[in-house]
């Protein structure tokens, strides 16, 4: 029996949990090979018009696992840190899949709350039985799957180059060098290095979440937000890049939220969609190195 596993998603933030917890586990999993125009086009075949593009890739990795696999995980995260709301797609990304692909194969559905490890070993037990794994197996798997998440370091910190911007976007956008055309080497062939939203502090994070009406509770607001403040306010950047998915709802209000609070601050805003024609992405970013400059 051999269980697929996606790497779109939130994967690019839990990799180390769920490749240690599969290993551990001792199952035959395969791991989605990174994205690619197949894996694109597989996507959007098998998904809803209207979804962004992260969406749509994953959409395409699990699509291409369903060929060879008999089972493929696909998680249901509710949230990922006390408090904070991510957006509802996540919640609902079993029935999308499945009505999208027309397969009903998915394991490890059951809703995971990555800030209550009790919850989420409940929710992880439930897939393990239908797999056939003892109780005990799946304890030592997640007490490793555990540590090797917490002592991973992620985020970018970079320094030599002439110019340096906070990188701010949801994981999937960020890492995923195929959905955002290679960002990251077009940032370092104009000389600008980034800084990502890691390398600020959860009371850091907090101190700027004053002065609303409401206290945000978007996750991915607070996440890119307060670490654009944080970082301007202690002048460690010249500049932002917000790397976003066209028609992602959060982002809308989040990229009004940081223009209404940064003044002329230079801020610079890639939208990524299924479009992979690079001529007016590269004049934009080489036009902003021009603004920050
Ligand atoms: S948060 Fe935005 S980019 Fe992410 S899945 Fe939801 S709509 Fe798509």
């Amino acid at each position: 029996m051999k269980i697929g596993i996606p790497g779109g998603l939130l994967y690019y933030r839990y990799e180390p949990f769920v490749r240690t917890f599969f290993n551990e586990l001792e199952v035959d999993a395969e791991y989605s090979t990174r994205s690619n125009k197949e894996i694109l086009d597989l996507g959007a075949r098998n998904c809803v018009d209207e979804a962004c593009l992260p969406m749509k890739l994953f959409h395409g990795h699990a699509a291409k696992l369903q060929k060879t696999c008999d089972y493929i995980t696909v998680p249901r995260i509710m949230n990922c840190e006390f408090g904070e709301s991510i957006c509802p797609k996540f919640r609902g990304l079993p029935e999308l899949v499945g009505s999208g692909t027309g397969k009903s194969n998915q394991i490890f559905t059951e809703p995971i709350y990555m800030n209550d490890k009790e919850k989420l070993k409940k929710a992880l037990k439930k897939g393990c039985r239908q797999i056939g794994v003892s109780d005990s197996r799946l304890e030592k798997a997640f007490r490793s799957a555990l540590e090797n998440q917490s002592n991973t370091s992620f985020g970018l910190n970079e320094d030599g180059y002439r110019h340096r911007v906070f990188l701010a976007g949801h994981p999937y956008n960020i890492y995923d060098s195929f959905a955002n055309l290679n960002l990251l080497q077009k940032l370092h062939h104009l000389d600008i290095g980034v800084i990502t939203e890691e390398w600020v502090n959860r009371s850091e994070l907090m101190g700027e979440l004053t002065g609303f009406i409401k206290r945000p509770y978007w996750f991915f607001l607070i996440h890119n937000f307060a670490p654009a403040m944080v970082l301007m306010k202690r002048k460690d950047i010249d500049g932002i890049v917000y790397v976003s998915s066209f028609c992602c709802g959060t982002d809308s209000v989040t990229i009004e939220l940081i223009k209404n609070s940064i003044g002329s601050f230079p801020f610079l805003v890639l939208k990524l969609d299924e479009q992979t024609g690079e001529a007016g992405y590269n004049t934009r970013l080489e036009a902003f190195r021009e603004v920050l400059k």
